[in-house]
């Protein structure tokens, strides 16, 4: 007999497929895309099954390898548009086809728990008695009390039919007294072993049993009475558990009334409803596009309508109405019987969007985000699957959402760095975007007042058509900018200060005209370092080279890349000198400051220590938009998208900072950011007005933003580009080893280089090994290799096969890191 074997792609850092045999009585739900429970190692995975082959025989190949243990789905989850675009990403970004295909499907894992059960020798030790005339045989761990309690616990749950305890009710019953240190002794002992059992497939459907009423009459007495009464009360239907609440009776009451014809039990699936789509509909009033809008919709229309794959880059400065082409552009799509994915870089920041599509759409509008339920976010998932919802609004991985028959994609914000996942597998939803449609035969729209410098090339190029959108909706135009040029603010008060005195100013002729103000400081926390006056020590996290930020409110010093946090210390933790300095100011400081400089003005704070919570974000919004705030500080949060027709006012402190550590795309993103966060200003009826705070504001980041001059900014900065072969004239990828050892982190880097140069030929600039800019993050050292390419495909050769190099040490590939056109290099 020849057995069947299954290859199967699982969420490891590691690029190649695993084969498993099918279990004769699995044999008829492995298909192709369903979800399966897998031993990988010592652990059980949630994989994908990808094919199903004819092994050969029991002898061979196919008899030695570890069965499938479980079939998740009854239905495949992949569909092959899904998968197919899964299998490009992998490969392009090098990455794990079944880490890809997590991406894919989030939420949607095997909930998978680790259980102990004692093992022969353990039963053995526990009989043997733990006291002084213990058995030198036995491990010394055996007579050690606390881990005897552990070895007695677990023994009272194991059974020889498999049962086994649960790690966390193994805690809960051994209570204080629980080391996790004991149980791994034990474990190295093999008195106790650790294993993983799925206990469920993920996500399901949400069912509710009703019962309804057929007949009362020729009922029997007593608990069927009851019930019956119970559900005439309730008017004829009741949900089960409810009525049996209600009524004392048990199941098997329900089931004999339900045989006796004198009620009918229902199952049905309640829909759970993201949070946002039940919200109140927000009616935005119908408006007539203007002759931009409608030259910009047309040329959708009809790429849309010649049924052939077309990338449009949709380029509008702020205010310019993107959002109505967005939306115009997806009715038509819609008429034409098609669907829609409407992708946005973070949907919490523009929590107002959903509703008003959902005003414009109405029920066919199925949203996909992080900040969904598990729950949630499948039963969406299988609205759209089923071709039920016909506009889908997602952010990153809504990417890979399986909309049947996709028509049009939308990417707004386009350049955004959310759109790029910043762990692996590294892929950016915009690029994948673009993929999708191209296999679809969609129509792709990227749009942005800041394009990217790499969709801004391919547009001059013609191989995206331009769509400009050059005006500003409102008769009030773009904002005038000032620059304060902070150095000069110091000559003349002789005071440092956070606010300049045309910023507060401005501030205060705001408020007295019951305008708003939006303040932009892109550093979270109180004070940005800590410094000794003594020794000129500052405090680093102890993970990473990076300074601590003082939160005041938590009294903490915490670390923002791995967020680990200390006490603050009275002394100097290397010289032990009471002189700390707190300097630099973050938006905790700010809020203070603005609070005390201008009394009785309404300030909140927006960043991500004020954004914790669901919902909270939404709500801060609401509020701002209601006029109940009259200045919004915080950190980059506050300058995406945002529609507020009353904010006249837009300040921006440390401009200069937004530069930040030195990268290719520093100067990008500085600008980028300042361009948005300006063109919150001024976007009603009353003309606007921003004020840029800078010691040093002379990149010409800073002043072609402050000029609004997106050509002039992306002339300058693609010269640079191309004189440094820098993307998008070039291809890159960073690659960075990280060790616990320095030493071993550079060894490795080194070879790595080696691997790489000897595959990669001449046309690869290979730069490095050398310390990344950030040397050091959570503990490991990171040094670095930069891969520049001209042709795309050479260097995705030659990294793939570096790391089937790599791959053959299993544990030493997860610890290289590879960055396919990363965000930064830093
Ligand atoms: P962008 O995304 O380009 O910054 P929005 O899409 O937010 O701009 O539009 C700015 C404002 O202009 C919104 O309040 C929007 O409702 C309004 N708007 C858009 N198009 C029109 C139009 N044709 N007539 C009147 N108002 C419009
Ligand atoms: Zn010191
Ligand atoms: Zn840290």
């Amino acid at each position: 007999m020849s057995l069947l074997v299954a290859s199967v792609a699982v969420p490891r850092p590691l690029r190649r497929l695993f084969s498993y045999a099918i279990p004769p009585a699995l044999a008829p739900r492995c298909r192709r895309g369903v979800r399966v429970v897998v031993p990988f190692g010592r652990r059980k995975l949630t994989g994908y099954l990808l094919e199903v082959l004819a092994g050969d025989g029991p002898q061979g190949f196919a008899g030695a390898l570890k069965p499938i243990e479980q079939v998740l789905d009854p239905e495949p989850v992949l569909d092959d548009a899904v998968l197919g675009l899964a299998r490009f990403a992998a490969d392009y970004y090098l990455a794990s086809l079944g880490e890809m295909i997590r991406c894919a499907l989030p939420g949607m894992q095997a909930v998978v728990r680790q259980v102990a059960s004692i093992t022969r020798e353990g039963r053995a030790a526990l009989e043997a008695g733990g006291g002084v005339l213990r058995d030198a045989s036995l491990p010394a761990i055996a007579s050690d009390p606390a881990a005897r309690e552990i070895l007695g616990v677990v023994a009272e749950f194991t059974s020889d039919r498999g049962a086994a305890i649960r790690l966390e009710d193994l805690k809960r019953r051994v209570g204080p007294r629980f080391k996790a240190r004991d149980l791994a002794r034990l474990r190295r002992a093999g008195l106790i072993e650790v294993t993983e059992i799925a206990a469920s497939a993920g996500p399901r459907p949400l069912l509710e049993e009703h019962a309804i009423l057929k007949t009362a009459e020729g009922a029997r007495g007593g608990r069927q009475r009851l019930v019956l009464d119970a559900l005439t009360e309730a008017g004829g239907r009741l949900e089960v558990s409810e009525l049996l609440r209600r009524s004392g009776a048990a199941r098997g009451t329900l089931r004999s009334l339900e045989r006796r014809g004198h009620l009918a039990l229902e199952t049905r699936e309640i829909p759970r409803l993201p949070v946002s789509l039940e919200m109140p509909v927000l009616d935005s009033p119908e408006v007539t596009p203007t002759t931009d809008q409608v030259k910009a919709i047309q040329a959708i229309r009809d790429a849309f309508a010649a049924g052939t794959f077309t990338t449009c880059l949709l380029h509008g400065i702020t205010g310019s109405g993107k959002t109505e082409v967005y939306l115009r552009s997806i009715e038509a799509a819609v008429q034409a019987g098609r669907r829609a994915l409407y992708l946005v870089p973070e949907i919490g920041l523009t929590p107002l969007l959903a509703r008003r599509m959902r005003s414009r759409f109405g029920e066919v509008l199925a949203l996909l985000h992080s900040g969904l339920t598990d729950g949630e976010r499948y039963d969406e998932w299988r609205r759209i699957r089923s071709g039920r919802a016909l506009v889908v609004l997602g952010a990153r991985s809504a990417v890979f959402a399986p909309v049947p028959d996709l028509g049009l994609i939308v990417v707004d914000e386009e350049h955004d760095a959310s759109y790029k996942q910043d762990e692996h597998p590294r892929y950016n939803a915009r690029d994948l975007a673009i993929m999708r449609g191209k296999m679809a035969g969609a129509v792709v729209v990227l749009g942005s007042a800041t394009p990217s410098m790499e969709s801004y090339l391919q547009a001059q190029s013609g191989r995206y058509r331009l769509l400009p959108l050059p005006e500003r909706i409102g008769r009030a135009g773009l904002p005038p900018v000032a620059r304060v040029d902070m150095r000069q603010e110091f000559e003349e008060t002789r005071h440092e200060s956070v606010l300049s005195r045309r910023l507060l100013q401005a501030l205060e002729e705001r408020l007295r005209r019951r305008e708003q103000s939006l303040v932009l400081l892109n550093r979270r926390g109180f004070s940005t370092f800590a410094l000794c006056r003594a020794c000129g020590e500052q405090i680093q996290c102890r993970h990473c080279s990076i300074p601590m930020t003082l939160h005041l409110r938590q009294k903490r010093l915490r670390c923002h890349y791995c967020d680990v946090s200390r006490e603050v210390p009275a002394s100097c933790p290397s010289c032990g000198s009471g002189h700390l300095h707190f300097g630099g100011t973050g938006t905790e400081r700010l809020e203070e400051v603005l609070k005390g400089a201008l009394p009785g003005a309404r300030v909140e704070r927006l960043d991500r220590d004020t954004a914790r919570g669901r919902g909270s974000v939404e709500a801060l919004l609401t509020r701002v938009e209601r006029g109940e705030i009259d200045i919004l500080l915080g950190t980059q949060m506050i300058a995406k998208g945002h529609d507020f027709p009353n904010v006249t006012l837009v300040g921006v402190l440390a401009a200069d900072a937004l530069l930040g550590l030195p990268d290719f795309r520093a100067g990008e993103r500085a600008f980028q950011l300042l361009a948005q966060v300006a063109g919150r200003s001024g976007r009603g009826e009353r003309e606007g007005e921003v004020i840029v705070q800078a010691y040093y504001a002379d990149h010409h980041a800073i002043r072609f933003a402050c000029e609004h001059d997106f050509t002039g900014f992306a002339t300058r900065e693609l010269a640079y580009r191309r004189a440094m072969n820098y993307p998008p004239y070039s291809t890159l990828a960073s690659v960075i080893v990280r060790n616990r050892s320095e030493d071993r982190a550079r060894a490795q880097a080194a070879q790595v280089g080696q691997v790489l140069r000897k595959r990669a030929g001449r046309r690869l600039q290979i730069m490095g090994p050398a310390p990344a800019p950030l040397e050091r993050l959570r503990g490991e050292y990171r040094v670095q290799l930069l891969v520049k390419a001209g042709s795309r495909k050479e260097m995705q050769a030659a990294l793939a096969e570096t790391l089937t190099e790599l791959e053959r040490d299993p544990g030493r590939v997860e610890r290289v890191a590879i960055d396919v056109d990363p965000m930064s290099t830093l």
